[in-house]
């Protein structure tokens, strides 16, 4: 005799195959059983492989924690859900009351955000600095004892390229942490720890996960660095889910193809817009124009990345038509998705910095960003001519009125 109201329980259980599964399965359990007490204490002690329980982290946590500390080169990784997650825990794990951060102004903008709002909260303290500037870097370690710079590998949406060596070599002289983000180069670009940073925090929401669907990060450094973050960030309960996890670990097996196709064709797009009479300026890392080249050339050793930026003369009604020409090319302010993107940084990531603020930071009306996706580079440059025409218009009309 059986009961269905035990049968409805335990009939479907997972059986455990003897062949192993050609691709990672997703794990979305958030608990698991054991066969004995005696297999508790192997896996407690870490002596067997298993999970004890889901907000602890399960396989699929571990793969992709395996998975970014190879790509970024790193002894060990930590996943969060999210890049600013990430970034939120691992200053928090660095600083103390009192503590300090010397950071890049032009940092991503929930970035700059919690340094300049949270980071008072927790006692600990900010200083903004041009981390382009090595000069002014040196001047501010000198004066005041910072715990960490932080800075990232290429910022938005000017796309300065910092000098990660310099900064490693200078924060280390003044007893300081680098930790950087390394979200718009990915290791595919730059493996920042290689170049001496003791930390890395990025987004995989970008260029690793792919595809726009999932909100990933991860901490990666010294096993030393790294492990004693993990027990605070699992207590605030920090991890993505499996789901997030193995979607992210997915998209990532196809991340160099993409990122290399991405970057191919953003410096074919980039040479090709600096000729257009529509174009101002064109921001790029890997052109001789841009401030950073050099240092470009020296740090970025797989490509100068699938962002850039440009400057249309006319500038906001030129940027309206321009966008409302495109085709292809759709309105979304994220980057490293499979699809080429178009953003207005002033509408969007920098609306709230005032007038005085924008100008400092070179974030006119006129200033577009795109990164670019794995379409055919060709299709890309039709969508951008018919719209780049758009914008011409406008502006010998902005002109004439
Ligand atoms: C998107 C982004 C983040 C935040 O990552 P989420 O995954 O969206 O939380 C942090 N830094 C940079 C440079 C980013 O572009």
């Amino acid at each position: 005799m059986t009961n269905l109201q035990t049968d409805a329980v335990h009939a479907a259980l997972a059986t455990v195959p003897v062949n192993r599964p050609a691709v990672a399965p997703l794990y979305e359990s958030a608990a698991w059983t054991f066969a004995s007490l005696r297999e508790v204490e192997a896996v407690q002690e870490q002596e067997l492989p298993g999970t004890v329980y889901g907000s602890l982290g399960g396989p699929n946590h571990v793969a992709l924690e395996r998975l970014v500390a190879t790509l970024e080169g790193a002894e060990a990784a930590l996943c969060a859900n999210g890049g600013m997650t990430a970034i939120a825990c691992c200053l928090r794990a660095l600083l103390r009351p009192g503590g300090r951060v010397l950071a890049a102004r032009d940092v991503f903008g929930p970035t700059l955000g919690l340094l300049t709002v949270d980071l008072p909260h927790w006692g600990a303290e900010c200083e903004l600095v041009d981390a382009c500037d090595i000069d002014a870097v040196e001047r501010a370690l000198r004066a005041t004892q910072f715990a960490v710079v932080y800075a990232e590998t290429i910022s938005n949406p000017r796309l300065r390229v910092v000098d990660v060596p310099a900064l490693a070599e200078l924060s280390h002289r003044h007893d300081a942490l680098l930790v950087i983000d390394n979200t718009f180069a990915s290791p595919l670009l730059c493996r920042p720890l290689e170049l001496g940073a003791d930390l890395v925090v990025e987004s995989l929401t970008k260029y690793v996960g792919g595809h726009y669907d999932c909100i990933v990060g991860a901490i990666a450094g010294s096993a030393e660095l790294v492990e004693p973050m993990r027990p605070a960030m699992l207590r605030a309960g920090q991890l993505p889910s499996p789901f997030e996890a193995w979607l992210c670990a997915r998209g990532a097996q196809t991340f160099p193809l993409r990122t290399a196709a991405s970057s191919n064709t953003a410096a074919r797009l980039a040479s090709w817009l600096e000729d257009q009479p529509a174009v101002a300026a064109v921001l790029y890392p890997g052109l001789r124009s841009h401030p950073d080249n050099e240092t470009a050339l020296r740090t970025l050793q797989g490509g100068f990345g699938g962002v850039l930026s440009l400057e249309l003369r006319g500038g906001r009604p030129a940027v309206e038509r321009f966008i409302d020409a495109l085709q292809l090319i759709r309105l979304v302010s994220s980057l490293g998705g499979v699809a080429t993107t178009v953003n207005h940084p002033a509408s969007t990531s920098h609306r709230n910095l005032t007038a005085v603020e924008k100008r400092h930071a070179g974030i006119h009306e006129g200033l577009v960003r795109l990164a670019v996706g794995i379409e055919a580079p060709d299709d890309i440059i039709r969508d951008l001519e018919r719209a780049l025409a758009a914008a011409e218009r406008s502006s010998t009309a902005h002109v004439a009125t």
